[in-house]
């Protein structure tokens, strides 16, 4: 199903606009319910949006792996949750209205477009009720010994169910057991943190970076986060079902002379260790040159600290930021493009340059702020040029 064309929110004088999900399509990964601010959204079969509720603001959209979320319709009455909860697909009449609306939507994503040279993507290969099942060989930790965050890069291996994937799409897994109102814990998606041949070529593996959540609650009692303890505490043997793969805009370009500058924090990095390994194994040689800046707390904390140093400068050129560091400048991701602005305003310029950002919710901000700075000095409005990449599909975002 494709998305509407029409700004949501808006309606005719006769007509109501409602916001709803695409049962058909929708991974119940959770996710939009997760982000929606007015808690217009939930679920019990399906994820419904309460039309009282929801106020167009978006939030849903970008997340959303599948697009399944991204569907407005103009109506006379607003389905009820009651309504939504029954559908197994979009009732015929809005399926009619959305193809007399919509543009093709193959490769975008809450308006993301992939880059235009990127393979072709494999798709919802593996469902909740029909998983491939993985079993896990190794689970190393990747931050230092006396890091704070404790991040895995977990291996699973698939022997009996092939799993095909590309750089940059996640999987789903879904941890076992029941959530708290009895009812099976919803889906959990990590990005894959390998190239599609696997972490050992054509061994048919792949991996996950996975950081163990655990914060205190009001009454500064220790609450663990139910999938990620669950995925670092995984030992060799253990067998996970995965589903998936998903994700069609956040992308590798297939172009040895594309230059790709990627922005993240923490495990944000997943998706960029696949691009790195993907065109150091391809294209050793690349003509295109590849940026990182890396935000963390602290250098042990910061993962895949030693995968880093196999690279050198001139082929992986890295800028560290360290937010908490103990001794030296406290930095943040944007504070690092500040003081890389000629490389960063080089790059940008450069006619086959992608810029991705990574991490954090609230990340896309400050890297908008820093670059509105850097560009303004040289004659160039940030925004314009940023939509002029977007629209040519080489600016990508992915934030939690
Ligand atoms: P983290 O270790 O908690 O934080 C990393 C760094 O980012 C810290 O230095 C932090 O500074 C800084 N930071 C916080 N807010 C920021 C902002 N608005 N702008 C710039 N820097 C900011 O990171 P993490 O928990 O690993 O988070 C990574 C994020 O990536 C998560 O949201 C995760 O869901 C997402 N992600 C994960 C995967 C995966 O496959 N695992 C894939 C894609 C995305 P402070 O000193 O202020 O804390």
């Amino acid at each position: 199903m494709a998305r509407s064309m029409t700004p949501p929110g808006a309606a005719t004088s006769t007509s109501i606009r409602q916001h709803l999900i695409d049962p058909e399509t929708c991974i119940r990964c959770n996710t939009c319910e997760s982000r929606c601010p007015s808690k217009a959204i939930r679920h019990e079969r399906n994820y419904v949006v309460d039309p009282d509720k929801c106020n167009f603001c978006m939030k849903c959209v970008r997340p959303c792996p599948t697009g399944a979320v991204d569907h407005y319709f103009d109506l006379a009455r607003p389905y009820s949750i009651d309504d939504q909860l029954l559908w197994i697909e979009l009732p015929s009449e809005l399926a009619v209205q959305a193809a007399s609306e919509t543009g093709n939507s193959e490769s975008s994503r809450g308006n993301q477009i992939a880059p235009v040279s990127a393979s072709n993507p494999p798709l919802n290969r593996y469902s909740r009720e029909n998983p491939a099942r993985a079993i896990v060989s190794s689970n190393t930790r990747v931050t230092g010994e006396t890091a704070e965050n404790d991040v895995r890069l977990v291996i699973f291996e698939f022997d009996e169910t092939p799993f095909d994937f590309i750089e940059g799409q996640s999987v789903g897994v879904i941890p076992p057991g029941l959530d708290a109102n009895g009812q099976p814990h919803a889906m959990r998606l990590y990005s894959v943190a390998c190239p599609r041949d696997g972490e050992k070529p054509n061994a048919g593996n792949m991996s996950l970076a996975i950081k163990r959540i655990v914060w205190r609650d009001g009454l500064d009692r220790e609450v663990r986060g139910v999938a990620s303890n669950w995925l670092c505490d995984l030992r060799p043997g253990d067998a996970v079902d995965i589903v998936g793969p998903f994700g069609t805009d956040f992308l590798l370009p297939d172009d040895q002379d594309a230059d790709l500058l990627m922005i993240c924090t923490g495990t944000g990095a997943a998706p960029f260790r696949g691009f790195a390994h993907r065109r150091r194994r391809m294209w050793p040689n690349a003509a295109g040159k590849l940026m990182l800046i890396y935000g963390a707390r602290t250098m042990e904390d910061l993962p895949f600290s030693q995968t880093l140093q196999k690279y050198t400068q001139a082929e992986f050129r890295r800028e560290l930021a360290f937010s908490r560091a103990i001794s030296g400048d406290r930095q943040y991701v944007q504070d690092r493009l500040r003081l890389c602005a000629p490389e960063i305003l080089w790059l940008l310029r450069r006619p086959k340059s992608h810029m991705y950002i990574c991490g954090l919710k609230g990340l896309e901000e400050g890297v908008d702020e820093a670059l509105i700075d850097i560009t303004r000095t040289h004659g160039i409005n940030w925004l314009a040029f940023k939509s002029e990449m977007h629209v040519a599909g080489r600016y990508h975002v992915e934030v939690y």
